[in-house]
């Protein structure tokens, strides 16, 4: 199982120091930051997605500067993540418009040359066919004959933009590989799409449109899909959220996917920040009295008072920082940690945090990240520590995913 980690311009900077957070003066972001795949021992993915709206800035997704793109055009996706320096291994790259950046627009805003330009222009090795999202789940809509039209007319504007697409890979001779995008609001409209683009050539093709689909909705679709789908066509999910489940879909042709959940997750979900091969931790909330803009607007009200909320963070910080020496016990880092939750009129968290500081996950962890920060990966506080955290969730994330995949292979070998 392939897995793709989508770009959205997350690096870190390895000469962050975190005692006095303050970057050197000659750092070059370009030159001196570091992608996931150049932190660690070995990539923590199969290969890179990148999205052409995210680099156009279309529908504000943009996450580039105008420096940035010119760059990118100009080195090619190989040179511009420096992909060919990972050790190891080839990582793989695949390029998509960025359907949902356009899905309120009534077509497309690329013609299939200019994503196809874009795509050997840049020298990615597979690109998505140009797409429009198909918003509604409603399985029951077939059996009544109530689909809402505007689904059926996104429908049959998908095969046409793939239809096109094809056709201009294969009148340009294109090297890219071509992945056709299956769309539906069912499972055997998903199941029509699949059939349809196999017809058109394709022999990869993605599920597009299953990120807010349950786990099991996903599994309908795809045992849907089975009853069409020819041996030889490859699956790709797109926009993973239930990363857990991955290993279920392997059986349903499934070859690869996409998803951000093991690295958003380090600074987006409220307690599963951290992985471990067996668990999920809370990060500890230390946030910056100056960065913070949360904080600053309850001192500029007179809420709190600047000089105690700098004493606060000042204590936490420091009694993190002494448990992981074995200087502090559990319950003083969880007073002072409690004392600035309170401060900023949060609720405590003891218990999550009292099984974080407990255990130290951090502290059994070989990955590069937490070799080189320690403790300070575990603090929920500014871009540097955060995303560190999210590189490291990449890579047990990694791990999870081939112990995963070899016990599922073991199960399979044995009952043969
Ligand atoms: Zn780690």
């Amino acid at each position: 199982m392939d897995f793709y980690f989508p770009d959205s311009q997350d690096q870190i900077n390895p000469m962050f120091d975190f005692i006095t957070e303050e970057r050197s003066p000659y750092h070059v972001r370009q030159r001196d930051d570091r992608y996931p795949h150049e932190v660690h021992s070995k990539p923590p993915y199969t290969g890179i997605l990148v999205s052409k709206a995210i680099i156009d800035g279309v529908g504000g997704a943009g996450k580039y500067t105008v420096a940035q793109r010119h760059r990118l055009y100009r080195l090619g996706v190989r040179g511009f993540f420096r992909l060919d320096d990972a050790p190891g291994v080839r990582l793989r790259t695949m390029g998509d418009c960025g359907a949902f950046s356009y899905a309120a627009q009534p077509t497309p805003p690329y013609s299939a040359d200019e994503v196809l330009d874009f795509y050997e222009g840049c020298g990615f090795d597979a690109g998505i066919a140009i797409d429009h999202v198909i918003f509604g789940y409603a399985p029951e809509a077939d059996e009544t004959g109530e689909c809402d039209p505007a689904w059926v007319e996104r429908h049959e504007l998908n095969f046409r933009l793939a239809e096109e697409f094809l056709n201009r890979c294969r009148t340009r001779q294109s090297h890219i590989q071509p992945v056709g995008v299956a769309h539906g609001w069912s499972p055997a409209s998903y199941a029509e799409s699949v059939r349809r683009l196999q017809d058109l050539g394709y022999k990869r093709i993605a599920m597009g449109g299953m990120v807010p689909l349950k786990t099991m909705q996903i599994i309908t679709c795809l045992e849907a899909v089975a009853d069409v789908r020819d041996a030889e066509t490859e699956l790709h999910l797109l926009g993973v959220t239930r990363t857990e489940q991955v290993s279920a879909f392997a059986g349903y042709g499934v070859t690869s996917f996409d998803s951000t959940a093991p690295f958003r997750q380090a600074f987006k979900d409220d307690k599963d920040n951290y992985y471990t091969r067996t668990s999920n931790y809370a990060a500890l909330r230390v946030p910056q009295v100056d960065g913070n803009t949360r904080l600053q607007a309850m001192i500029r009200a007179g809420r709190i008072d600047q000089a105690e909320a700098r004493g606060c963070e000042r204590a936490a910080l420091d009694a993190v920082r002494a448990l992981d020496r074995g200087e502090c016990s559990v319950l003083d880092a969880l007073a002072a940690l409690e004392a600035y939750d309170i401060l900023q009129g949060r609720k405590p968290l003891p218990e999550i945090y009292r099984r974080t500081l407990t255990d130290r996950p951090w502290k059994n962890c070989n990955c590069k990240v937490c070799r080189a920060a320690g403790v300070e990966v575990m603090i929920f506080r500014g871009t540097e520590r955060n995303k560190r955290r999210g590189f490291h969730n990449l890579f047990v994330f990694n791990q999870r995913l081939q112990g995963h995949l070899a016990a599922s292979h073991d199960r399979t070998t044995t009952a043969i």
